[in-house]
C-alpha cells in the first residue's frame, strides 16, 4: 500500500483526523487529497469593486481548499448536542461533547487562546424568549472569528505538513475496493491505502452520492432548510450578542405549526455569497478584530422542509428555489422587510435610501417571487416574534437576502464507528450527512482517527 491512511478532503473533519492520527501514531503514513487550493492560495475574487458578485471559479475558495468550507467561516465552534449535527446518535452525548471540548483545546493551543467562550447557561434571555413564544437552545460557543480561525488553520498546517503528504488541487474521482484496502483514483494517477477516511463536506455532496452508488452503500435524504439572511443595525441585537454572541432561537409558527430558527448569527459581520455546485446562495461571517467590524448584525432565518415518500430529492428542491433567485436576480436578491410586507419589490433607490446599509452587493428584488408562500409566511411571523425580544427587528429597513439554503448531504449508512459496510472505509463530517458544523465535523475526525489507531 502507498499509504496506511488516505483522507479525502482537508476541511475540519479531514484536518482533525490527520492531526489525531499523527499525534497518536506518528509512524503512520498518512495522505490527504484535497480538491481545492492550499490555504495561502485560497482567495475569493469578489472584492466589491472590480468583481462584485460570484464569477463561478472552478474551485470555490470559500468552500474548498485547506480548511474546507470552514476556512473563511466565522469560526463559531458550538459545543452542544442541541444543533450542528447528530453525532451523539452514534457516539453518545457525553462522548460527543468530550470530543468537541478536545477540539476546542486544540484550537486554543494553535492560536485561539484569548478568544471568548460564550454560554447560554444561566442567561436571562431564556425566560424572555419563552415569554414571547421563542425558545433559546443551550450551547457554549467559542468564537474564533474569521481572522483567528485562519491563524489556527495556518498553525495546524505548519504542524502537519512534515508528517502528512498533502495533495492539493487533486480531486479524487473514484474510490475502489481492493484486497486489503482501497484505491483512490485521481486525474494524475492512483494511490492505495489500507484505510480510507472520506470527509468531503457539502461541496463534495454530489461526488459522495456517486461513491455510495458505485460501492452500493445505502443513503437517506429527506431534508433541506430554506430561508433568508436578515441584516439589521448591530444595536438591535446587541443585548443578546454581547452576552451570548450567537443565539439559536426556535419559533413555532401559528399559521402552519412549522419551526423557524435563527442560524449563524454574525454580530457586526458581513453578508457573503456562497457558491455550491454553481448555485449562488447567501451566508454570513464576522471578524474577531474590531477594526474589521461592520455596523450590522446578520443571521439566517430558516425553515426545515422534511419530505416524505415518494419524494427523495430534498436538495434538488432547495437547488431549484436557489436557481430561481439566481435567474431573477443574477445571484442573491435583497429586499427591505417593509417592501416585502407591503408587496413591493425593492429597487436600487429604496435600498440606497434605507437606513440599513447592505454589506453585500445583491440585486434588489422581490423574495415573494422566489420563496414558497408557506416558508415566507413563517419567516415574516418569526420576524415579528423576534421584534418583541429585540425591538427594531421588524423595521421596514431590515434587509432580507435570499435565498439562504442549508443543503444537507444525504445521510450515509455507517455504523457506530462511522464505518461503512466496508472494513476501514469511514465517512465523516458534513459529507456523511451526520454533522453540519465545524465542531461536530472536527469531533468526527478525532473520533475516527482514534478508532483507526486503537
Ligand atoms: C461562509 C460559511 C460560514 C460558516 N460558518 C460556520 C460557523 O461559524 N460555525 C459552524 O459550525 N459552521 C459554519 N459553517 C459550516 C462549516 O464550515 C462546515 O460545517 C464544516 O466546514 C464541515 O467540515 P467538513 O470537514 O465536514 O467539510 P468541508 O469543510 O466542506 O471540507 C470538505 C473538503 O473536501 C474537499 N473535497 C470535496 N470533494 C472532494 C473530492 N472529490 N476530492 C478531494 N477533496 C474533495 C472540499 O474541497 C473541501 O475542502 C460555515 C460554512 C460557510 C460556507
Amino acid at each position: 500500500m502507498d499509504f496506511d491512511v488516505i483522507i479525502i478532503g482537508a476541511g475540519p473533519g479531514g484536518i482533525f483526523s490527520a492531526y489525531e492520527l499523527t499525534r497518536r501514531k506518528p509512524e503512520l503514513r498518512v495522505a490527504v487529497f484535497e480538491a481545492g487550493h492550499p490555504l495561502h492560495k485560497r482567495r475569493c475574487p469578489i472584492d466589491g469593486v472590480k468583481v462584485k458578485s460570484c464569477i463561478g471559479c472552478k474551485s470555490c475558495s470559500i468552500m474548498s481548499g485547506f480548511g474546507g468550507a470552514g476556512a473563511f467561516s466565522d469560526g463559531k465552534y458550538n459545543i452542544t448536542n442541541d444543533f450542528g449535527g447528530t453525532l451523539y446518535e452514534y457516539l453518545g452525548k457525553q462522548r460527543a461533547l468530550e470530543l468537541m471540548r478536545y477540539v476546542d483545546e486544540i484550537n486554543l493551543r494553535y492560536g485561539g487562546e484569548g478568544t471568548h467562550l460564550y454560554s447560554t447557561a444561566g442567561t436571562k434571555f431564556k425566560k424572555l424568549c419563552i415569554q414571547n413564544g421563542l425558545h433559546l437552545l443551550d450551547a457554549s460557543v467559542r468564537h474564533l472569528g474569521t481572522d483567528i480561525n485562519y491563524v489556527v488553520l495556518e498553525n495546524l498546517y505548519a504542524e502537519l505538513k512534515d508528517q502528512v503528504t498533502f495533495f492539493f488541487d487533486t480531486p479524487v474521482r473514484a474510490v475502489e475496493v481492493i484486497e486489503g484496502g482501497y484505491r483512490v483514483n485521481c486525474d494524475a494517477g492512483s494511490h492505495t491505502c489500507a484505510k480510507c477516511v472520506i470527509s468531503v463536506g457539502r461541496s463534495g455532496s454530489k461526488w459522495m452520492e456517486q461513491v455510495c452508488r458505485e460501492l452500493d452503500i445505502k443513503t437517506r435524504s429527506n431534508r433541506v432548510d430554506l430561508g433568508v439572511r436578515v441584516e439589521l443595525p448591530a444595536e438591535v441585537f446587541s443585548h443578546l450578542t454581547d452576552e451570548l454572541y450567537e443565539s439559536k432561537i426556535v419559533y413555532r409558527t401559528e399559521k402552519y405549526g412549522d419551526l423557524v430558527r435563527t442560524f449563524c448569527m454574525n454580530p457586526k459581520g458581513a453578508v457573503v455569497n456562497e457558491n455550491t455546485n454553481g448555485i449562488v446562495t447567501v451566508n454570513g461571517h464576522s471578524y474577531e478584530d474590531p477594526a474589521k467590524h461592520t455596523e450590522n448584525t446578520n443571521f439566517a432565518l430558516l425553515v426545515s422542509k422534511h419530505f416524505s415518500e415518494p419524494f427523495k430529492d430534498s436538495n434538488g428542491y432547495g437547488e431549484s428555489i436557489a436557481r430561481l433567485s439566481n435567474m431573477l436576480g443574477g445571484g442573491v436578491i435583497v429586499q427591505r422587510f417593509g417592501d416585502l410586507v407591503s408587496g413591493h419589490r425593492s429597487t436600487e433607490k429604496r435600498i440606497r435610501e434605507s437606513f440599513t446599509t447592505p454589506t453585500l452587493n445583491a440585486t434588489p428584488g422581490d423574495l415573494s417571487l422566489v420563496l414558497p408562500k408557506r416558508i415566507l409566511d413563517g419567516i415574516i411571523e418569526m420576524i415579528y416574534a423576534l421584534d418583541k425580544i429585540a425591538p427594531g427587528t421588524a423595521n421596514d429597513d431590515t434587509l432580507l437576502y435570499g435565498v439562504e439554503v442549508k443543503f444537507y448531504n444525504m445521510e450515509v449508512s455507517v455504523n457506530d464507528h462511522l464505518e461503512t459496510r466496508y472494513d476501514g472505509l469511514y465517512v465523516i463530517g458534513d459529507g456523511s450527512g451526520i454533522t453540519h458544523s465545524l465542531s461536530h465535523a472536527s469531533a468526527s475526525g478525532i473520533f475516527v482517527a482514534r478508532e483507526i489507531t486503537e
